[in-house]
């Protein structure tokens, strides 16, 4: 029997997920991935496949799981995470938060394993406080259309304090602030691969509202690092994780524009319902407690991430969302 850590990545087919897997295999651990396919895909995991220390469970995480044998980590990262997914599959997304979190939690407590959730900025809602700190409550509607995506991470983070303090289980809370990379859906409906996507097909870019609204991109290895040190840390409170370099989504859109050489226009649309304003993370507590911070810029993050769509086969820029 193999003497390495054992490590349950839930979402393992999906953006995060799938880097989250790579990082641990490249640490040295035995990974078992777990993932329904709701929004993922394969072949973000397909070259794990071949590997010893790579195990795979098609399994829906808001069903009953078990895994057998040892386990010393769990990283629960599924859930639909983009607007376009949630609203078209909002209870599910409302399960995965809730019954999906307190299933990982049982099995956390059953194998004595420490647990790590994805929680995000979407627990601010549209804040009134900017940047927002970890001790900002959040200002969100709950029956508005993004509700089932915030009060189920909301929820989460409040049953996985309580697994915390009742149960005594090892807990981590991470709040992910927007992250782009490769492995991005083209068409998942966040703001980078859609400018990047028209840009390739040649359209105009739309930018909802007049664009003033900003939001602060993160480069997925910079998050990666920080959740893996967040794990390995003694705190169990939640940290923010994000790049509070900030930016309207207008000068955004200018910025692929000009990365992809393209001559299309923006074009404006409606804001979306309870779309934030302004979103920054007070990133004080992952400096301090982590000595975390993001090292990739924009533009160099927004390049390999181009290159990364530059590559994918014609028919994924024309493909509709799953
Ligand atoms: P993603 O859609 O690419 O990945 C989510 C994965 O979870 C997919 O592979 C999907 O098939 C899987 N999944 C969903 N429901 C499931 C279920 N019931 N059982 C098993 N698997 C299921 O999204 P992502 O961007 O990689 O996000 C991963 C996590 O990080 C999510 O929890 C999300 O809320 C959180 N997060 C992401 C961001 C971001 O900027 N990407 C920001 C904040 C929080």
């Amino acid at each position: 029997m193999s003497t390495k850590k054992r490590v349950l990545i839930t979402g393992a087919a999906g953006f995060l997920g799938s880097h989250l897997c790579d990082r641990f295999i490249k640490e040295g651990y035995h990974v078992i991935g777990m993932d329904n396919l709701i929004t993922g895909d394969l072949k973000n995991i397909e070259h794990l496949f071949p590997l010893a220390d790579f195990e795979f469970y098609h399994q829906d995480v808001s069903k009953y799981i078990h895994i057998p044998g040892e386990l010393h980590y769990i990283l629960h990262f599924a859930s639909p995470a983009s607007p376009i997914d949630y609203l078209k599959i909002p209870i599910q997304t409302l399960k995965v938060g809730s019954l999906g979190t307190h299933n990982c939690l049982g099995l956390a407590k059953a194998k004595n394993a420490r647990m790590l959730i994805a929680s995000t900025s979407e627990i601010y809602g549209d804040p009134l406080v900017h940047p927002q700190n970890e001790e900002y409550w959040g200002n969100v509607n709950p029956i508005g259309p993004r509700g089932v995506y915030d009060e189920a991470k909301r929820f989460q983070e409040a049953i996985t304090m309580a697994y915390h303090t009742f149960h005594g289980v090892e807990t981590r809370i991470v709040r992910i602030f927007n992250t782009y990379g490769p492995r991005m859906r083209l068409n998942d409906g966040r703001a980078l691969p859609a400018f990047i996507g028209q840009a390739l097909r040649g359209e105009d870019l739309t930018v909802f509202g007049d664009g003033s609204q900003t939001r602060s991109f993160c480069y997925v290895d910079d998050l990666i690092e920080g959740i893996y040190r967040l794990l390995l840390s003694d705190y169990a409170y939640p940290v923010n994780i994000g790049n509070p370099n900030e930016i309207s989504l207008k000068d955004f859109a200018e910025e692929v524009l000009k990365l992809t050489g393209s001559n299309v226009k923006l074009i404006h649309k409606a804001l979306p319902v309870d779309d934030p304003k302004q979103r920054q993370p007070d990133i004080t507590k992952a400096r301090e407690i982590l000595g975390w911070e993001p090292k990739v810029g924009r533009a160099e993050g927004l390049r390999i991430t181009y290159e990364y769509f530059k590559s994918l086969p014609k028919e994924e820029l024309v493909k509709q969302p799953k």
